[in-house]
């Protein structure tokens, strides 16, 4: 039995539960087995996911569990294991999924790999792949361990229709008390969190200050994108630390990465070069960045820029 644990927040299923739903119903076709899900808190219509392979929903509704603890949500996730029986659990690779991975695998005496990013093979043995040196190789690893534990890459597999929703079933499990209590906490609101995005608008020192970037957020609101910056733009202060992105930073996988004034060192790459297509636009025809662009502009970014926003704005309109 393939369990999937589906994540969820304020009540609204992830891009990434989908995305996981559908690898956990590809796994288990080919184990030969079953999938099925699982919700934690309140969640607004979880049966759904039985449109993405979910043989069966589970939902533990405890007051525990409608704030992330990973100690919780641990003791959550292996006590739905060992009541369905699953075999294989599969977590998002996002940091919720991070914080729980290792602990499971303890927890269940599994083996895990963590950020796997394509459906398991069983010919020679239970094995996954995984992407290695910052994405530079791809790592095949087996796992003989009776329980295995994997954490999904975002974007490593597009969520896929194959039935209908499914019944909802109410579980529960002993869970364990939370040892650590949150006093508060502060979401940044109103745009798409990174690691979901589809379209991000990044920018680096090429800007040249912190107050130059009303035009990125021009075109990032134009777009409907997220936006994120370079290491060092965080690391000044001239933008917050949730937007940095790279080996350091958050690793994105969106399908439109547009990167303004940002050099390309291979620390940045790494955490952008999963994106589907990336745009770069740089005054320096030598920057490393234009080697892993599909497309790319040799100019100034102060005008460059907003005649982008501008023609994206006028195709809007038009359309
Ligand atoms: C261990 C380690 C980890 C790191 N992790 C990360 C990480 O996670 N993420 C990350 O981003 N970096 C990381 N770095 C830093 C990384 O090596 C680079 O220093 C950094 O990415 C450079 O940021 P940048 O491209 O914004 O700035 P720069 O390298 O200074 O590049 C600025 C670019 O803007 C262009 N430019 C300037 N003016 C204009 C203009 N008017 N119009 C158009 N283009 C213009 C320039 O041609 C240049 O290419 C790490 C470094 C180390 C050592």
């Amino acid at each position: 039995m393939v369990l999937v644990y589906a994540e969820s927040q304020k009540g609204i299923l992830k891009k990434a539960a989908f995305e996981a739903v559908t690898y956990g119903y590809k796994t288990a076709q080919v184990l030969g087995s079953e999938c099925v899900a699982l919700v934690l808190g309140k969640t607004g219509d979880p049966g759904q996911l039985g449109q993405y392979g979910a043989s069966k929903v589970y939902q533990i509704e405890d007051p525990a569990v409608e704030q992330f603890d990973s100690q919780v949500y641990t003791s959550a996730i292996a006590g739905a294991a060992k009541e369905v029986g699953a075999n294989v659990i599969i977590l998002s690779h996002t940091s919720t999924g991070k914080s729980l991975l290792g602990r499971l695998a303890a927890r269940l005496k599994a083996g895990s790999v963590p950020g796997v990013n394509a459906v398991p093979t069983v010919d020679h043995g239970f094995r996954v792949q995984k992407p290695v040196f910052s994405g530079k190789a791809i790592a095949e690893m087996e796992l003989k361990t009776d329980i295995k534990v994997l954490s999904l890459m975002a974007n490593a597999i597009k969520p896929e229709k194959v039935g209908d929703a499914v019944g909802v079933a109410s579980l529960s499990v002993t869970l364990a008390t939370a040892r650590v209590k949150v006093k508060e906490v502060k979401r940044v609101e109103g745009t798409v969190p990174l690691p979901e995005a589809d379209l991000v608008v990044s920018a680096g020192r090429g800007m040249k200050g912190p107050e130059n970037w009303g035009i990125i957020e021009d075109l990032a609101t134009a777009l409907g994108a997220t936006t994120a910056c370079s290491r060092p733009v965080a690391d000044t202060g001239w933008r917050p630390h949730y937007e940095h992105v790279g080996q350091t930073g958050i690793a994105i996988r969106p399908n439109l990465y547009i990167a303004i004034g940002i050099s390309g060192a291979i620390q940045h790459l790494a955490g952008v070069n999963n994106s589907k297509t990336i745009v770069v636009i740089n005054k320096d025809p030598e920057a490393p960045f234009f080697k892993a662009a599909d497309y790319g502009v040799v100019g100034d970014l102060f005008e460059v820029v907003p005649r982008l926003t501008e023609a994206v704005n006028k195709l809007k309109h038009e359309g």
